[in-house]
């Protein structure tokens, strides 16, 4: 079974998130559990908690379902002391705020090297961070996410992805997320059939797609290889539907959260109607 959504607002409290996906037809979502635009947020309440897992329950949405995000702020690859402290501390807190929530997944774009460090011991880092929050955490698997390889940032090439994961002491806690934006700008080729079998398979061949725990639905504005990070509206960019009827249609992304982070939310009902559509859903 497939299962799409949006990456919607959680305004007002977290139990919207879910309110705001169903009324978008979604059955599945990405929400931040805090302001993505703070290092720390006050704690969750039990009735926050609470009133989040009722509306899961009563609009359909299991924890397999939902990818939280954490905060753009976090480096978990930072170079200096401070930053890397402060990182780690604030990702722990948010793998918490997810367990609170019984959620068993959190998606982060993995960091920077800030040309201050070697890309390999920026992974290194990564990895240890991962290590330390899952220490300190229970049920809840870091996912990481490919990035467009913009500026500094690490992860752009599935290679550090697999770098990190053997990294990883507890392998049944870890994962990623594929964003289909950033694999075409970082050089995997999306735009048609061929090449997503190719990709998918380059993919697999580097880290088992038996580890992938969600994927970002996104077309990309700029052109194969960029390094741009520009997200567009399905079918408007340089991607085009064959890769998205792909996903749709292929059984190794059944069962994860399969989410939109295009750039028009009017379009999202029509975006996941039509994926739903192209599933057989
Ligand atoms: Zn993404
Ligand atoms: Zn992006």
């Amino acid at each position: 079974m497939k299962y799409f959504g949006a990456h919607v607002s959680a305004s007002g409290g977290v139990q919207n998130a879910p309110i705001n996906a169903h009324a978008i037809g979604a059955t599945a979502f990405a929400l931040f559990t805090k302001n993505q635009r703070h290092w720390f947020a006050p704690t969750l309440s039990e009735r926050d908690i609470e009133a989040f897992r009722l509306e899961c329950e009563r609009l359909g949405f299991k924890p397999f379902q939902i990818l939280p995000h954490d905060s753009y702020l976090i480096n978990l690859g930072h170079p200096d002391e401070e930053g890397l402290l402060k990182s780690r501390g604030s990702f722990v807190e948010e793998m918490h705020r997810c367990q609170q929530l019984g959620l068993d997944r959190l998606n982060f774009h993995p960091g920077s090297h800030l040309g201050r460090i070697s890309l390999d011991e920026c992974l290194d880092r990564v990895a240890e961070s991962i290590n330390i929050a899952l220490d300190k955490t229970q049920g809840v698997t870091a996912v990481i996410e490919n990035t467009a390889g913009q500026g500094t940032n690490v992860g752009f090439d599935f290679a550090h992805i697999a770098h990190i994961i053997d990294r990883v002491e507890d392998k049944s806690r870890v994962g990623y997320c594929i964003d289909t934006c950033h694999a075409f700008a970082a050089g995997y080729n999306l735009s048609s059939t061929e090449a997503c079998e190719k990709t998918f398979a380059q993919i697999d061949s580097i880290i088992s797609l038996d580890y992938l725990r969600g994927v970002h639905l996104n077309e990309a504005m700029r052109p194969l290889g960029s390094h741009i990070d520009r997200h567009e509206r399905l079918g408007h960019g340089q991607i085009g539907w064959e890769c998205f009827e792909f996903i749709a249609r292929d059984p190794r992304f059944d069962n994860m959260p399969l989410v939109l982070e295009t750039i028009d939310e009017s379009l999202w009902p029509e975006e996941i109607a039509r994926l739903n559509a192209l599933a057989g859903n």
